[in-house]
């Protein structure tokens, strides 16, 4: 059995008071079913993962794939282990597309996270004019291929894959779930290839892009979802309560 996840990515939202307010009212969840993981600011990550003995996982958004060194500015994945970080969201379309981030990066940064027992959830996802050229599946799969096929089939079990088509980010428009389906579906099949069945078969899969309260059971109701990648609708406890509970 996959594991089902449902992460908030909280990106660059929230001053501290909202922030653990949002979290402390998170943390209550009881749901046995989903693995929950929230993505705040990097600033609150210290604060929200000391003595944390309740279920929900707390994540970096980033970090840089040096252990340490003449890096201003930067959060190393020895760093956020060192106070309990769980998961490492690498490859974000909002990465990839504001700090130019190559698949040949996002390659070290997989690696600096797995050598320091962090979980990547590794993002992929085409723009609307790779969609419209119905390239979409060669451009995903490349993504994948470039920065996570170097692994032994142990590491990349470790890998969480989130599909997020950049243009349902933050748009309203989300994929549908016969669009989110075939993808996860490919991406699947994709592993299969390289890794075998039984590996592909145990990777999660979660699906990013205007995933909300309503469209949340539809979409996690596609064998092939696993889960979903949340921005906007996991900003407040309601609505993203609700989309773990749409399993
Ligand atoms: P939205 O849910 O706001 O579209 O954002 C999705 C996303 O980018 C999650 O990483």
């Amino acid at each position: 059995m996959r594991r089902k996840i449902v992460a908030g990515n909280w990106k660059m939202n929230l001053d501290w008071d909202a922030a653990n307010a949002l979290f402390q009212s998170l943390k209550t969840i009881q749901n046995e079913q989903v693995e929950v993981i929230v993505f705040p600011s990097s600033l609150y990550l210290a604060a929200f993962s000391s003595g944390n003995n309740h279920s929900l996982k707390v994540g970096a958004q980033n970090a840089y794939p040096k252990n340490s060194g003449a890096y201003t500015g930067e959060i190393a994945f020895s760093q956020l282990k060192s106070i309990g970080v769980s998961h490492v969201l690498i490859g974000h379309s909002e990465r990839r597309d504001y700090f130019s981030e190559s698949n040949a990066f996002l390659k070290e940064k997989v690696d600096a996270c797995l050598e320091n027992g962090i979980t990547p959830v590794f993002c992929c996802g085409e723009s609307l004019p790779v969609r419209e050229k119905n390239e979409e599946t060669a451009f995903v799969t490349r993504q994948i291929e470039e920065s996570l096929f170097h692994l032994s089939a142990d590491e990349f079990k470790k890998c969480i894959i989130a599909y997020e088509p950049i243009w349902a980010i933050g748009t309203g428009l989300t994929a549908t779930s016969e669009q989110a389906e075939q993808m996860h579906r490919d991406i699947r099949q994709y592993i299969a290839g390289k890794y075998g069945n039984e590996t592909a078969e145990h990777i999660s899969i979660l699906y990013g892009g205007s995933c909300n309260e309503k469209n949340a059971s539809e979409l996690f109701s596609c064998p092939n979802v696993d889960g979903g990648l949340v921005g906007g609708a996991s900003l407040k406890a309601d609505s993203f309560t609700q989309i773990i509970n749409a399993f």
